[in-house]
């Protein structure tokens, strides 16, 4: 029974009784031997294909799996673990604050969704979280009978193809999209790596689905493009005038052209219509004037090295990998005098809201997911339901102390940890940026402090793990920008396997060089710190230095070995047993100290948060909060503010203008109710207007993703199926039919010579029936005749192809299908992306410019089909060997 407080909680109610019965079937399979579970699992598997009764599977495999972990990895889920795993399992998200071991959870429901054989995704954020999950996680699995996989940055395909095949696989949100992109582009079945999706788990969910889902992954080459075009539209700006020629909207930043506009544009460039399909120059004259009105240097960008790199309007943070897109950036290249940049073309993309909708069954887990809730809900369709913690939460959050500017606010930071780290207290500090980060530091160095400074690059993620799992121990100062080791624990008095590899590092490195050196003093003395652990540990380490294979291994080679060590493999070479035996002496060894520290840590008073700055959301506040108060554990939670906080100044609104005007204060904090609800509120308009942002985004691309389905449904088609005769003839006739309507369309009689043109211009000119046709022929009967006439035309050319090698019209059937599809589809999403433009233009009538678009997306999208059908027809009636 899941105790107070949660007895009232509905949704235990709800589930209750199925909690229940796991609980009783855990006592069965207490007696039974490992190999006896492992059956009992195949069973589950057979049961699964027969079974109607699902709860009562539900039961057995959460139990199988709970028994599997307890034995495998000593970890028994906890009741409240069991309630998330069931949540997960009916495809909806678990919200389980930090700490209270969302990983393990995942594993319940993944078994149970693996049992069907069609494969079970576990997302994470960064390739680091992947691994150490699969390692860790892959125990229980294997104690079952599944297998795992492991996708990591730099794999290749069959590496690739052969995790995605394995029961269960781990992977980031990145490598997981870009691989199904490119499954969508390969031309050969054997290169695609994803099977049809079944069931996947999401961890950090918000992270994936809400702050990553802000723009569409794309997958681009460059191309050449006219530069000259965006030189001479930031000319034509100098003779343009505001709101004679052209409207601004600030808040939106858009630019609508008015007719004096756009008619003294065209007379400028002599040209008859600016948004002429053919020679388009709208977008490049509308990104010119944004350019010109809307973006200014060092204050949206600046210029360095030549270049343009954005500044992010909210955080200040300058982002040098970044672009804008659809050739605003060229634009302010062109404003600037600067070279200007190729543009890239786009041949693939997908938002992640679209991509995670094509599961089946979609779930996901965070700590912080009530907020988003109605994102979650109206995007994804995925309900979000909180989960009650293991123990109750004993954080406590001080309310936010406001200063008047950065200088007093920063300054009260240092002074803070100068008095929380006296005595001994593990500080943790949030900032926005690394820039802030730095400045803080340069602070902690007046006052004499040593601290650890982390900043989320992604090249650092397993070195930031290392310090921020360390971030809990005494004395220990850490500052974080907010993704900074995130997902991973922050234990009170340090994190015992980080320290255990560290210490041994260090021990085996130090020995080696000793050794070689000859200096047996410096040895023993080492030996000397390792007080009270094992005689055993000491020998194995003696043998260790007399192997000569072992001396000379170099220090990169060690840290590998005990980093691999985590990784369950067969080992190759005999000091990588004995390596291994160490860490688990040592693991025991640290143990030990582990427990006194913890409670050390715990009676200070747990991990002292700070935050330096509200968050554009307050999930993203929330989260590193939540760092700290793991599994009952104590901690504290402090924001520092300030008026002048980007935040308050670009969203506080004339409320807190005037209260700073009025008000004459010094360098002492305040607390007023006015801020705090004005940051509420400012919070809520940033979190409105990105979400709006991303809704905008996902809707117009839910247009483009009915149609990238059925263009990559028929390529795959084209890939795995045996032959695409059928296909080509199929085209043919639709080719043929599409000749007819368009001329009946034109006149009611049908002119043969115009005709006979169109068909020779399709089919070539061997076309002999055609010569008699009578104009007034019925179009049945002239479909009919063309039809055969087609079929004959074409299998007299397999006949010439196949004269020369037997399946070479095959070959080239399908070569075509393959090439002329994935150039139309390119093309097509270019045209998608001007769409988009030219809806925004003009949705200032009365039009709805998403109406307009899926309407005209419509069009578009059928005669790409149209166009398909022809040019296949068109290359394959003219293939020839010679
Ligand atoms: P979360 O992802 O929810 O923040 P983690 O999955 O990182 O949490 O787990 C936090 C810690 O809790 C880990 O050290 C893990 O080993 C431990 N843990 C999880 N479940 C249990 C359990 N049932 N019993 C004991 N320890 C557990
Ligand atoms: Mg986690």
């Amino acid at each position: 029974m899941i105790k107070n407080p949660f007895t009232k909680n509905s949704l235990v109610t709800k589930y209750q009784k199925l909690i229940n019965q796991i609980n009783c079937l855990e006592t069965n399979l207490k007696i039974l031997n490992d190999d006896e579970l492992r059956v009992k699992t195949l069973n589950l598997q057979k049961q699964h294909e027969t079974t109607s009764n699902s709860n009562s599977l539900i039961a057995e495999s959460f139990a199988l799996t709970r028994e599997a972990s307890s034995r495998s990895l000593g970890l028994r889920h906890f009741d409240v673990q069991l309630l998330g795993g069931l949540v997960l399992n009916s495809g909806k998200i678990a919200e389980m604050k930090t700490g209270e071991g969302k990983t393990l959870v995942a594993t319940l429901p993944a078994v149970l969704n693996a049992l069907k054989k069609k494969g079970v995704h576990i997302v994470t954020v960064n390739d680091y979280l992947a691994n150490r999950d699969q390692v860790s996680m892959g125990q229980i699995y294997r104690f079952l009978g599944l297998n795992t996989g492991l996708i990591q940055e730099g794999m290749s395909n069959l590496e690739r193809k052969e995790n995605y095949n394995a029961d269960i696989t781990y992977v980031t949100n990145y490598e997981l999209v870009f691989d199904f992109l490119r499954d969508n582009m390969v031309s050969n079945i054997e290169n695609v790596v994803l099977k049809p999706f079944n069931y996947c788990v999401i961890d950090e969910v918000d992270s994936i689905l809400i702050d990553e889902a802000q723009t569409p992954l794309i997958i681009a080459d460059p191309i050449e493009t006219s530069n000259i075009k965006y030189v001479t539209a930031a000319e034509i700006t100098n003779y343009l005038e505001a709101n004679i020629h052209f409207k601004i909207d600030e808040k939106n930043k858009n630019i609508t052209l008015t007719q004096d506009g756009s008619k003294q544009i065209e007379t400028i460039l002599t040209i008859q219509d600016l948004y002429d399909p053919q020679d388009p120059w709208i977008p490049y004259i509308i990104n010119a004037i944004k350019a010109k009105a809307l973006y200014f240097n060092n204050i949206h960008y600046i210029i360095q090295n030549n270049r343009i790199i954005i500044v992010d309007e909210f955080t200040g943070r300058i982002m040098p990998d970044r672009r804008w897109g659809e050739g605003l950036h060229q634009a302010i290249e062109a404003k600037e005098k600067l070279p200007i940049r190729k543009s890239t073309e786009t041949v693939a993309s997908i938002t992640y809201q679209n991509f995670f909708l094509s599961y089946p069954k979609l779930s996901g887990m965070t700590g912080t997911g009530k907020t988003a809730e109605i994102e979650f809900e109206k995007i994804y369709n995925l309900s979000v339901e909180e989960i009650p913690t293991a123990r109750p939460n004993i954080r406590k959050d001080f309310p936010d102390l406001i200063y008047k500017d950065q200088f007093s606010k920063w300054n009260a930071i240092a002074q803070e940890c100068n008095n929380i780290s006296r005595n001994g207290q593990p500080i943790l500090i949030g900032t926005t940026t690394v820039e802030k980060s730095e400045m803080l530091a340069q602070l902690l160095n007046e006052y004499k402090l040593s601290y650890q400074i982390l900043n989320a690059k992604p090249e650092n993620v397993r070195k930031e793990s290392e310090i921020v799992a360390q971030a809990g121990k005494k004395n220990s100062i850490t500052i974080a920008t907010n993704m900074a080791g995130r997902g991973t624990d922050i234990i009170l008095g340090g994190n015992t396997r980080f320290k255990t590899q560290k210490e041994l590092y260090t021990l085996l490195t130090l020995v080696k060089n000793y050794k070689k050196k000859r200096k047996n003093n410096q040895i023993f003395y080492l030996f000397s710190q390792f007080k009270g652990i094992s005689q055993k540990f000491c020998s194995v380490l003696f043998s260790l230095i007399q192997a000569t294979e072992f001396l000379a291994l170099s220090d990169i080679e060690i840290l590998k070995i005990l980093r691999e060590n985590d990784r369950i493999s067969t080992p190759t070479i005999s000091y990588q047993c004995s390596v291994k035996f160490l860490v688990r002496e040592l693991l025991l060894f640290n143990k030990k100290h582990q427990k006194q520290d913890n409670k050390i840590v715990k009676n200070l008073g747990g991990l002292y948060i700070i935050g330096t700055e509200r968050n554009d959301s307050q999930r993203v506040d929330n989260q590193l909060r939540g760092r700290c108060g793991r599994q009952g554990d104590p901690g504290t939670s402090r924001f520092f503010l300030s008026l002048d906080d980007t935040l308050l100044r670009l969203f506080g609104g004339p409320n807190v203008q005037n209260f700073m005007q009025n008000q004459l204060f010094d360098d002492s904090p305040l607390e007023s109710n006015l801020i705090t609800k004005s940051l509420n509120t400012a919070q809520k308009r940033v979190e409105e207007r990105a979400y709006e942002q991303r809704k905008n985004l996902f809707e117009y691309d839910e247009v483009l993703n009915k149609q990238r389905r059925t263009t990559y449904f028929e390529r795959r088609k084209i890939l795995e199926s045996e032959s695409v005769r059928n296909k080509i003839l199929e085209y043919g006739e639709q080719a043929l039919t599409e000749i007819i309507k368009q001329l009946k369309r034109n006149s009611r009689l049908i002119d043969s010579t115009l005709l006979l043109s169109r068909v020779e211009n399709l089919v070539g000119k061997n076309v002999r029936i055609l010569k008699d046709l009578p104009a007034v022929e019925k179009p049945k009967e002239l479909k009919k005749k063309l039809f055969s006439e087609f079929w004959l035309n074409y299998y007299s050319k397999e006949l010439e192809l196949e004269s020369y090698e037997s399946d070479l019209i095959e070959i080239l059937e399908r070569r075509y299908l393959l090439v002329h599809s994935d150039l139309i589809w390119k093309e097509h999403l270019q045209r998608m992306t001007l769409l988009r433009e030219a809806v925004g233009w003009r949705g200032y009538g009365q039009r709805n410019p998403l109406y307009e678009y899926k309407e005209e997306a419509y069009f578009l999208f059928r005669e790409l089909q149209i166009t398909l059908r022809q040019l296949i027809i068109y290359d394959l009636s003219r293939s020839s060997i010679l």
